[in-house]
This record gives C-alpha cells, sequence and structure tokens, in this order.
C-alpha cells in the first residue's frame, strides 16, 4: 500500500490516457508545423514579389542614372568622380581625362627631348676622349640652361658621370634636381621617372635598403597616381622593379590600373565596337562598365570601375530599398536578377534586400500567436493529462483499499464466526460432555461472541465518525480509573495471548472524555502493541500530567513502524508494509478511529517508533475542554 508500484493504474489504462492525449497532441503539433511552412512559404512568396517589383524600381533609376552620365559624357563633361575615366580613342593615340586616373595607357605619347647633338661637345669629351672633368664641367654648364629639355638630358649625363667617378652624393643630387622635371624626357624615358629609377638602382647597389625602401616608394606612388604617360610594357618594367624592392606587391591592385587594363581591353576591340552602346568589362575579377560614344572620327569611352558604378549608379537603385549589386550574391540569399538583355544595362543587375529579411509584421505576429497558440494547447492537455492520469490512479487506490477492507472484515468475521459453530456443533452433538468441558466451550463461545460485537460496533461506529454522526458525551472523569479500568477489559483477552501489562500512573488526572470513546482508543491501541508485537509479550501503559492535559502512552517492543509510515498509518484502511508481510490480519481503521476519538477531544496522537524496536502510541487529552 505504501509502496509506489501499488499506486500505479493498469498498463492498459496508461497506455489508453497515452493514447488519447499523445495522438491528438502529435497530430496537432504536426498540422500545427505545416501550418507554420504554409506561412513560411506564402511569406517567402510574397518577400519574393516585393523583391521583384523593388527589382523592377531600381533598375529603372540605375537605367536613368546611366543616361545622365551618358549625357555628361557626350557634353565632353571633365569633371568625374572617382573612378571613373574618359578614353578617348584616336586611330593612332589615345587619350584620357581626368589625368592621374590610368596607370598607363594604351598608347603613350612622345615627350619632348633635347636632341643628342645638344650634347655632342660633352659626349665626346666622355667618350672619345675619356676626360669626365671636362665632360663634367660641360653638363653642369648645360644643366642651367633655360630650356628644360637640354636642361634635364645635361642633368641626366651629369650624374653619369658623377657616378662614374664615384661622386655618388653629388650624383644623387643632380637626379634628385632632375626627377623634378615633368614634361620633358631624357633617354627616351620621361626625365623625372628615370631620375627616381636611377636613384633607387644607386641605393640598391649601395645595400641602402631604407633609403631604397623610401624612393622605391615614392616611384610606385607616382606610378599608380599616373605621373608619368607610360605604355603597359613600360609601365609594369618600373611597377615590378619598384615592388621588388618594397616588397610589396599592392593587393588589391589600385583602382588606375584597373581602368587601364580596361581602357587596354577596349583598346585590342576598338575595331569591333560599335558606334555606340554600353557593356561591362571583366579584369582582375573586377566588372567595370564602359559606355561609349562615336563622335568625329574618334570613340568616346567612359570607363567605370567598380566604385563609381557602386556609388553613381548603383546607389540611385538603393532608393527601392534594396541592395543592387553585380556580384553573384550567396545562393541562400533571396534575390532578385535582371538580366542585361531585358534591361539594356550593361550587366545583370542582383537585388537583394537590404537588412536581413525579415518577417513582415503581420506574419511574425501571426507566427507568434500561432507557436504561443500551440504551446499552451501543448500545455493545458500535458496537465490535463497528469491531472486525469493523479484523478484515476487516486480513485484507483481508493477502490483497492476498499476491496481490500472488505477482504480483512470478511477474514476477521469468519475466524470467530468459525469458532462459534465449532462449540455450538460440539455441545449440541455432545449432550455426555462433563460440566468442566462444557464450560471451556461456553467461555470460548463468549469470547467469540465478544469479538464479533467488538468488530461490528467497531464498524459502526467508524461509519457514524466517517459521516460525523458518532455522539460524544463529555464528562470530568479520572483518566486513571478509566484506563485502568479499559486495561482491566482488555487483560482477559491479552492473557488468553500470554501479553503482561503493566500501567504505572499515579491519579487523579481529570479530564472531560467521553468514557467509551477513550476506552475504544485505548482498547485499538492495546490490541495493537499486542498483534504488532509476536513473542514481545510485555506491554507498558503510562499516564502522566502534561502541560494542561493528560498524557496516556501505551509502549510495545514489537515490530515496529518505520518513519515514513508513521503520518500515513493514521488513514483509513492504510495498513502498514511490515504487517501485511508478516501476514498479521487487520482492516486498518483501528488508527483512523483512534485519531477521529481523539480529534473529537480536541487532542492528538504522537507516535514514536523504530522498526525492530518496539512503538510508543501517546493519547494527548486536555485536561479541560476549550
Ligand atoms: P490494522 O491494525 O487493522 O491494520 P490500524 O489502523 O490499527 O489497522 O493500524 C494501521 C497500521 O499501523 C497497521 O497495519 C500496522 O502496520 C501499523 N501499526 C499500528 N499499531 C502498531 C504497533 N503497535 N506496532 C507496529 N505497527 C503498528
Amino acid at each position: 500500500m505504501f509502496s509506489k508500484g501499488a499506486q500505479l493504474p493498469p498498463r492498459g489504462l496508461i497506455a489508453l490516457v497515452l493514447g488519447i492525449t499523445v495522438v491528438p497532441l502529435t497530430v496537432l503539433l504536426w498540422l500545427g508545423w505545416r501550418m507554420l511552412d504554409q506561412d513560411r512559404l506564402l511569406e517567402g512568396q510574397q518577400a519574393q514579389d516585393r523583391l521583384e517589383r523593388a527589382a523592377d524600381l531600381a533598375a529603372a533609376s540605375v537605367q536613368r542614372a546611366i543616361a545622365v552620365s551618358e549625357q555628361h559624357l557626350a557634353a565632353g563633361d571633365s569633371n568625374w568622380p572617382d573612378g571613373a575615366v574618359v578614353v578617348t580613342l584616336y586611330d593612332s593615340r589615345v587619350e584620357a581625362y581626368p589625368a592621374g586616373r590610368m596607370a598607363y595607357l594604351p598608347v603613350a605619347p612622345d615627350l619632348p627631348e633635347a636632341p643628342t647633338s645638344a650634347f655632342a661637345r660633352g659626349e665626346d669629351l666622355e667618350f672619345r676622349r675619356h676626360d669626365r672633368d671636362a665632360a663634367i664641367e660641360v653638363f653642369r654648364a648645360l644643366s642651367r640652361s633655360p630650356d628644360p629639355a637640354i636642361r634635364a638630358g645635361a642633368l641626366l649625363r651629369l650624374a653619369r658621370n658623377l657616378k662614374m667617378q664615384g661622386r655618388i652624393e653629388e650624383a644623387m643630387d643632380s637626379y634628385q634636381q632632375m626627377a623634378a622635371f615633368d614634361g620633358v624626357a631624357a633617354g627616351g624615358v620621361p626625365a623625372s621617372l628615370a631620375a627616381l629609377y636611377a636613384r633607387c638602382r644607386i641605393f640598391d647597389e649601395a645595400r641602402r635598403t631604407a633609403d631604397l625602401k623610401a624612393e622605391a616608394g615614392r616611384l610606385t606612388n607616382d606610378l599608380q597616381r599616373a605621373r608619368w604617360l607610360l605604355t603597359a610594357p613600360a609601365y609594369w618594367l618600373y611597377a615590378a622593379d619598384a615592388a621588388k624592392w618594397t616588397g610589396a606587391v599592392p593587393h588589391p591592385p589600385p583602382p588606375s590600373e584597373i581602368l587601364a587594363a580596361a581602357a587596354a581591353v577596349l583598346w585590342e576591340r576598338r575595331d569591333q565596337l560599335a558606334p555606340s552602346g554600353r557593356e561591362a568589362v571583366h579584369v582582375e575579377g573586377r566588372t567595370l562598365a564602359a559606355i561609349w560614344q562615336a563622335s568625329a572620327g574618334t570613340r568616346r569611352i567612359l570607363v567605370a570601375a567598380p566604385e563609381f558604378v557602386d556609388s553613381q549608379w548603383l546607389s540611385a537603385g538603393r532608393e527601392a530599398g534594396i541592395r543592387l549589386s553585380l556580384e553573384t550574391a550567396a545562393p541562400h540569399i533571396r534575390r532578385a536578377v535582371r538580366a542585361a538583355a531585358d534591361t539594356s544595362l550593361p550587366w545583370p543587375l542582383i537585388a537583394t534586400f537590404a537588412g536581413p529579411a525579415t518577417a513582415s509584421g503581420t506574419f511574425a505576429m501571426r507566427r507568434r500567436l500561432l507557436i504561443g497558440g500551440f504551446v499552451l494547447l501543448v500545455s493545458v492537455a500535458l496537465a490535463a493529462t497528469y491531472l486525469i492520469f493523479r484523478a484515476v490512479s487516486r480513485e484507483l487506490a481508493v477502490a483497492r483499499l476498499q476491496s481490500d477492507f472488505v477482504a480483512a472484515v470478511s477474514h476477521e468475521f469468519r475466524t470467530p464466526l468459525t469458532t462459534l459453530r465449532q462449540f455450538t456443533d460440539m455441545l449440541r452433538d455432545h449432550d455426555e460432555l462433563p460440566a468442566d468441558r462444557r464450560r471451556i466451550c461456553y467461555e470460548a463461545q463468549s469470547r467469540a461472541t465478544d469479538r464479533l460485537t467488538r468488530l461490528v460496533e467497531s464498524l459502526l461506529d467508524f461509519g457514524r465518525m466517517e459521516a460525523g454522526a458518532r455522539p460524544y458525551r463529555f464528562e470530568r472523569r479520572d483518566c486513571v480509573e478509566l484506563v485502568r479500568r479499559a486495561v482491566e477489559d482488555f487483560r482477559g483477552h491479552a492473557q488468553v495471548a500470554g501479553y503482561e501489562i503493566d500501567v504505572h500512573g499515579e491519579g487523579p488526572l481529570e479530564a472531560e472524555v467521553d468514557c467509551e470513546a477513550v476506552s475504544r482508543a485505548i482498547w485499538n491501541l492495546l490490541e495493537n502493541s499486542v498483534k504488532y508485537s509476536p513473542g514481545q509479550n510485555g506491554v507498558e501503559v503510562g499516564l502522566e500530567r502534561g502541560d494542561e492535559c493528560v498524557r496516556i502512552s501505551i509502549r510495545d517492543h514489537g515490530i515496529g513502524i518505520p518513519a515514513h509510515e508513521q503520518a500515513a498509518i493514521f488513514g483509513r484502511f492504510r495498513r502498514g508494509e511490515e504487517a501485511r508481510r508478516l501476514g498479521i490480519k487487520g482492516t486498518g481503521i483501528g488508527l483512523a478511529i483512534v485519531d477521529q476519538i481523539v480529534k473529537a477531544h480536541r487532542g492528538r496522537v504522537e507516535v514514536e517508533s523504530r522498526p525492530g524496536e518496539g512503538s510508543t502510541f501517546t493519547l494527548v487529552l486536555p485536561m479541560r475542554e476549550s
């Protein structure tokens, strides 16, 4: 009765309860999941529609922005933001503006250079007469010429001779002066480029690493910002050496190199280009745009690097609230693609949502409500299952207790009835029985009748108490006398079983009691102490005055009661595990009656017990009725 297993409902019932809750719950969850899924699909479709509409608007805006650029191009506008350059292709030359945007040109213009005859005297001294000092004097004089081309050429030769003489610092000075000359060539190369390059070489030969790095950095910088109009081979020659000296290859390539590479591609294809057009150009893994128009045998091309495309054209599309790009977006990102053929843009346009594609307010709200509803439903269903389960378990436990009770009561009745029957049969069938044997029979019949009477009274009392209909008649009585009388009544019963009962306590200890009820409680406790003390035949009854109360204790040395059962045994039909295990008969109402009686007296029962050592039940009755 106290073990958990005994309180579990049968397996069939558990399966039924689970069946009627788990199956509908699973179906419900599945349906919910399907609904959410549908919802997500619908939301996805709506988001895609929104994106498609925005992409159309954005494509139109980009179109307009490009058209504006085309107008500027036609008007010969020279003011272009960073990342764009206008390249004019002539038959055999190329022009580019704004200046400094292209690292190199498909065809480079020749720079003015002083004729070699201007330096004939100095070179004669230098090469034929090997008189460097004299040559130096001549070149130094020429380096003060008013003509910059002569000055540059003279400085180049002066530096060369100084270097040959080992006058490195002076040579460096000459190159330094020469590095300031723009717009003139010396030795077939732009003078300042030749000077910077020569300085780097001298630093390199002298292993002046730090100076070399700084000078090469300057050279790289000037190359990239297109200080000189070079062809691609010349540019890459100097750029490669400069990168070797600085120890760093610029990455990603600067915009000037990308624009120059794109212009080179267009120059190569100049004969196949339609008079006007728009096209994407791919260089170095980047996508550029070229827009061109023909006028008077030339073609003017606007070459736009990604940063220009992004800031000038695609930004117009972003007003539609989306992100536009020319690169392919990651595959899982929602996108709308506008092919170049449909939009007449130079490239396909990819539109994505600017931020994370969040669910629209209504969808999010609906989803939250749905999830909330399901959680609530599942919680309610689980709680209901638990409550049903608990209620059914309890009902079953009570039903089992009652059936146990009926079995126990029947058993209790059968024993005295069997005794009665046996002795009655004996008396009827044996007239010749001597008087002393007859007497034994009558006594046995009397005990059995007593027992039956008590049993019936007990049950009737219990029924009345349960119904709250047991009348109590309180009167002031000496409890010592009352207890002694109850013990005397019980003693005959106990002695048959070989038990001794000692009573300790000095009277009078008066209290307002219902004598019959208290006697019954004492009888029940004495009966238990005898019943549950097999082989331990001593019971002590003690009386003492407590704080405004009388304490009546009944102590045995029997099987004891484990702590976890001590409260429960006062419940109706409750029986201890050990009592059942040992096969000790009982109905489980004895202590419930005791409990009812002391409560009616506004008292209490205390129990102190240890398994195997015995138990003490104490009735605590108030001395005065409150
Ligand atoms: P019953 O004796 O008919 O089983 P009771 O209500 O009198 O019913 O007692 C309830 C349970 O309390 C008993 O089944 C037994 O396990 C335990 N019990 C009661 N009195 C004692 C006792 N003196 N010693 C050990 N166990 C006891």
